[in-house]
């Protein structure tokens, strides 16, 4: 839609959201269920819903998604989906043999009211379930939340595999949060680097990121295994990365097997990163190594050569509330001025955190959470910006405006190698500058007159 006659004057708005800057909660809880091994996501509703998930999911990573559906018909929606969903768990697992159904609700189901533990639990009595296989299930309901707050739940839902014995394994677990495959590949490469042994829950690398083999798999080799996720319940601590994906379920584990955490921000940036790396190795009680050390130098050096281009330049950005927040904190630390802020999901520590990292700023900040693309838009009207940060439903307001959209973000529709390169951790803000420069410095070569048209810079 092209948005040419978004105007300019800003009227409050309370019942309506327009093109807002979120999806439905299935997407998240379908994409952690990747994250484990041998798990087949099942949507608990109608067939179309079920092919919506998939389909969204499919378009961002460039991968088959395998879903199941409890396809609602006239009939389920009117007297429940109870029938539906214990045939299809007898089905699945009959037919693909699956580890894990990893079960979320839909709009319908929630509606009409089903049950969900109840009706695994008679799954279960009723011997649908074979032995060493397992059935989860959550709740989902789209008019409540975002993809975060489905992923969110999902990631909670894994917890319940955790089990606690005598005996500790000396591994961190790590809630990665909803990032790219690339980017929980190169968390565990960081750990690696520091020597410390882990367990990623959700790990959907090696699943959404695999290479091209000529031969389908349908449970790809990734995943988080579910001896390991067991084995979690054993672990020294736990590092949750972003209150709004990971917190719950670390607290969760917390609770459960006394594995303590610490919530922290997605590694995005220096700053995240530094204490992503710094939470690591106090946990695990080691130092941090030379390599790592000059990833980080590399980076330090990067900021610091092109200091001259990033400075004061404006940015509007549009995001998961995990994400933005590091974001924000990386811009505000390399002297870029994010003005415009806006998250469509819901929470009000959203705008007080970004108020708190962009606080003693020279420069007003603009923020929202539960808001919407169409703001965002108003507010580059009234103040434009150089550079949008989105993901792709950014691309017509970047075209309207005439600025450079960096996509990033979920989803990317229209662009590749965003599940292949990983923008948290040192090399990842390498490659976040490499890209913000790249586009800044594009814009420049664009619009210099022919004097200031500079060959070198
Ligand atoms: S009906 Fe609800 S669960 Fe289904 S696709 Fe729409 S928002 Fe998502």
């Amino acid at each position: 839609m092209l948005l040419r006659h978004t105007p300019k004057e800003i009227v409050e708005r309370k019942a309506v959201s327009i093109n807002p800057a979120k999806t439905c909660q299935p997407i998240g809880a379908m994409y952690a269920a990747l994250g484990i091994h041998g798990c087949l996501p099942h949507s608990h509703g109608s067939q179309g819903c079920c092919s919506y998930h998939r389909s969204a999911l499919t378009r961002h990573y460039k991968e088959p998604v395998p879903a199941a559906t409890s396809a609602f018909t006239e009939g389920a929606s009117v007297f429940g989906g109870q029938a539906n969903l214990l045939q299809a768990i007898n089905n699945i697992f009959s037919v693909y043999e699956p580890d894990v159904i990893a079960v979320h609700t839909t709009c319908l189901s929630e509606t009409i009211g089903d049950d969900l533990p109840q009706i695994i639990k008679k799954a279960e009595t009723e011997d649908k379930i074979p032995a060493g296989k397992y059935v989860i299930g959550v709740s989902t309901p789209s008019y409540a939340g975002s993809h975060v707050t489905g992923f969110s739940n999902m990631v909670k839902a894994i917890v319940d595999f955790a089990e606690k014995t005598d005996k500790k394994n000396g591994k961190v677990n790590i809630i990665p949060g909803w990032v790219e495959p690339s980017d929980m590949e190169e968390i565990k490469r960081i750990a690696k680097l520091i020597g410390v042994e882990t367990i990623m829950f959700p790990d959907t690398s090696g699943v959404l990121n695999g290479p091209m083999t000529g031969k389908y798999k349908m449970f790809p080799d990734g995943g988080t295994t579910i001896a390991e996720l067991k084995s979690t319940g054993d672990s020294i601590g736990t590092l949750a990365l972003g209150e709004w994906c990971s917190a719950d379920a670390a607290r969760l584990l917390d609770k459960k097997c006394k594995v303590p955490c610490k919530v922290l921000d997605m590694p995005f940036g220096l700053k995240a990163t530094d204490r992503f790396v710094d939470a690591l190795r106090t946990i695990a009680g080691v130092t941090v190594s030379d390599e790592l050390n000059a990833e980080r130098g590399q980076l330090v050096d990067l900021i610091t050569d092109n200091h001259q281009f990033f400075y004061k330049k404006k940015v509007a950005i549009a995001g998961d509330p995990d994400q933005v927040i590091a974001m924000v904190e990386f811009l505000v630390s390399i002297d870029m001025c994010p003005v415009h802020i806006v998250t469509g999901t819901p929470g009000k520590k959203f705008e007080k955190r970004i108020k708190e990292l962009t606080d003693g700023e020279d420069y007003e900040v603009n923020v929202k959470a539960k808001g919407d693309l169409f703001l965002l838009h108003q507010w580059m009207k009234n103040e434009p910006v150089d550079l949008l940060i989105c993901n792709t439903y950014g691309k017509y307001i970047a075209r309207d405006e005439d600025v450079p959209l960096m996509r990033w973000g979920f989803p990317i529709l229209d662009r590749q190698c965003h599940q292949y390169f990983p923008t948290v951790g040192y090399k990842g803000g390498l490659r976040l500058l490499e890209k913000i420069l790249g586009m800044l410095l594009d814009r420049r070569d664009r619009d210099s007159p022919e004097e200031t048209f500079e060959l070198i810079l």
